[in-house]
């Protein structure tokens, strides 16, 4: 049996963890589990940018996987950043087995927009299959529709489906697991 762990890191709330939990599956036919690690956010937090750095926590999140572990998915309320960008929805290792996603920045109120949890989700979902097709091999997608299509905003979230297109499912699938 192998797995994709979701591993929330920080206060990550429940509800979003089981939702991940239980519709990951559907996408990479893969079964899921929610597995506690233990990560150094101190390590990781740059004071200056309030934010935390996104790649040194991925670095923290592949140590030391348990063998049945295909994939790795940190899930954080935490605000993410790479030196070279602002802020950060997630990353992930292309081929690799890590991934992380925050849904920091994607909850409405983040823009002073009253919350909906249910659009929360459908774009933490987004962003996870997002990350989740990088640790299989996949690239960006000039496909608008398609989830491995490059999100720079919300809005671009928004606009693509959960979805991969055809051709990118081709691609995860004859890559296999
Ligand atoms: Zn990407
Ligand atoms: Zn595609």
């Amino acid at each position: 049996m192998s797995y994709i762990d979701i591993v929330p890191i920080g206060n990550t709330k429940e509800p979003y963890l089981s939702f991940l939990r239980q519709t990951l599956p559907q996408v990479f036919k893969i079964e899921t589990r929610i597995r506690p690690h233990l990560v150094d956010l101190s390590a990781v937090y740059d004071p200056n940018r309030n934010q935390y750095n996104s790649s040194a926590l991925l670095f923290q999140l592949i140590q030391d996987p348990p063998p049945e572990t295909l994939k790795i998915l940190g899930v954080t309320e935490l605000d993410l950043f790479i030196p070279i960008f602002t802020f950060l929805f997630g990353e992930a290792q292309l081929n690799g087995i890590g991934a992380l996603v925050s849904t920091h920045r994607l909850h409405n109120k983040f823009y002073g927009i009253p919350d909906d949890e249910e659009l929360l989700k459908i774009r933490l979902l987004k962003e996870a299959i997002h990350e989740l097709g990088h640790t299989f091999g996949l690239i960006h997608c000039f496909n608008l529709r398609c989830v491995m299509n490059t999100s720079t905003y919300v809005e671009d979230i928004d606009q693509k489906s959960a979805h991969f297109c055809r051709s990118c499912e081709r691609e995860i699938f004859r890559k296999g697991k």
